[in-house]
């Protein structure tokens, strides 16, 4: 199989995957549903052909395995997730799990083995769109998985156990499916840019350097509603007005920061009528930086100026964090090879850190971690129009190879 035709094959495979939703005109395959399973299905037939033997965990991702060239070899692990968010793209997960199959499908076509073996994953869940909690499909892999949140039940009721169960696997047994780390070199992985770096410099792949962390907050403001018509503005304590003011703040303080973002997504207003004066505003607050010590001091700044503008305004203020979680490295003897590799090609190496979440954030929990960013259309993701073209993805299945020789060259066996 030529490289142009791997490259055609993996966007074909991209486009019968995006069949596989929950509903007609949107893709949205979400943890442990139908569609899910045929996806699993069918990446598990795929793998079968690239002469992987096939095997799905306790969780319910799908785990390929080529063996290596010899017995007590180590074990190099590829892929991404299967789930999708609502109205998703094509391309966020399944190329990645996809680029790996084609890498060992062409070393299968060649008889050749490497002195590693690979293991291919297609994680049942990353996004964490059912539950509500990202990364289930890594996390147990990594061993990390949370057993609490078994209970937990989805929009229709249904607790994770029995989702899980439903799905084939075994809830009661998830730490049998932690992934033993003595034999691994690491975890590597294939995924769209989601942003317009590597597009604006040219560029086919980028190397990451970490991903970057990230806070969540859900702040409330509490004022006082009333009557639209009968209040004085000067007697008004309106919630919305002050969350607007907070929110400007916020603007303009992550603005001049380099690096530093911060995004205010959802703003939920009450009573939420035309004609009366908001009572309580609650808006949700994310902030990243790739620095945990300049994110943490940027957050407790926007913190402080919430609370001055509500003193100054009547308005109480709770300031509730939902999430924290700090920047990962990718492991900087991977990012040297992948630099390599793509210079090797002959494209220049950038490096460059991840906004989004990924599996390696859990997977850095069991091993070194590495990710290959393939530029995306625009630097659109999580929705319908995102897109990647087969040059880039056909430049994407070589660095993996060249990767692939490089490491294999220090397992002193090449
Ligand atoms: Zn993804």
């Amino acid at each position: 199989m030529t490289l142009e035709t791997a490259a055609n094959t993996i966007m074909e495979r991209c486009d019968i995957l995006a069949r596989f939703s929950e509903e007609p005109d949107r893709l949205v395959r979400r943890f442990a549903t139908p569609p899910m399973k045929q996806a699993s299905e069918t990446i598990a037939e795929w793998m079968r052909a690239a002469g992987m033997t096939v095997h799905q965990d306790n969780i319910g991702n799908v785990i390929g395995r080529y063996e290596a060239n010899h017995a007590d070899a180590k074990t190099l692990m590829l892929g991404s997730h299967l789930d999708t968010v609502r109205d998703a793209g094509k391309y966020d997960g399944p190329l990645g799990v996809l680029t790996a199959i084609a890498c060992v499908e062409r070393l299968h076509e060649r008889q050749e083995r490497l002195p590693f073996a690979i293991e291919v994953y297609g994680f049942a869940d990353e996004e964490g769109l059912r539950y509500h909690s990202a990364y289930l499909g890594s996390s147990v892999v990594a061993g990390t998985f949370d057993q609490n949140i078994l209970d937990r039940t989805d929009n229709a009721g249904i607790p994770l156990a029995e989702a899980i169960r439903t799905f084939g696997g075994d809830p009661d047994n998830l730490v049998a499916s932690k992934r033993p780390s003595d034999d691994l070199l690491g975890y590597c992985e294939v995924h769209i840019e989601q942003g317009p770096r590597l597009e604006a410099l040219n560029l086919p792949v980028g190397v990451v350097s970490a991903i970057t962390g990230h806070s969540r907050f859900s702040i409330d403001f509490i004022g006082q509603a009333g009557h639209a018509g009968t209040v004085p503005m000067h007697m008004r304590r309106d919630a919305l007005f002050a969350a607007a003011r907070v929110i400007e703040g916020i603007e303009k303080t992550a603005r001049p920061q380099q690096g530093l973002v911060a995004t205010v997504g959802q703003v939920t207003v009450e009573p939420g009528a035309s004609n009366v004066i908001p009572g309580k505003v609650t808006i949700s607050l994310d902030v990243r930086h790739q620095d945990d010590l300049i994110r943490h001091l940027a957050c407790h700044q926007l913190e402080e100026q919430a609370h001055q503008i509500c003193a100054s305004r009547g308005i109480a203020t709770q300031w509730q964090e939902v999430q924290d979680t700090d920047t990962i490295r990718c492991t900087p003897h991977f990012i040297r090879l992948m630099e390599q590799s793509i210079e090797q090609l002959g494209y220049d190496a950038h490096v460059l850190p991840s906004g989004a979440g990924h599996d390696s954030v859990a997977l850095v929990e069991l091993t070194n971690v590495a990710m290959l960013f393939v530029r995306c259309k625009g630097g659109i993701s999580h929705h319908p129009a995102e897109s990647v073209m087969a040059e880039d993805v056909a430049v994407a299945i070589q660095v993996m190879e060249q990767f692939f020789t490089l490491l294999a060259h220090e397992q002193g066996q090449a």
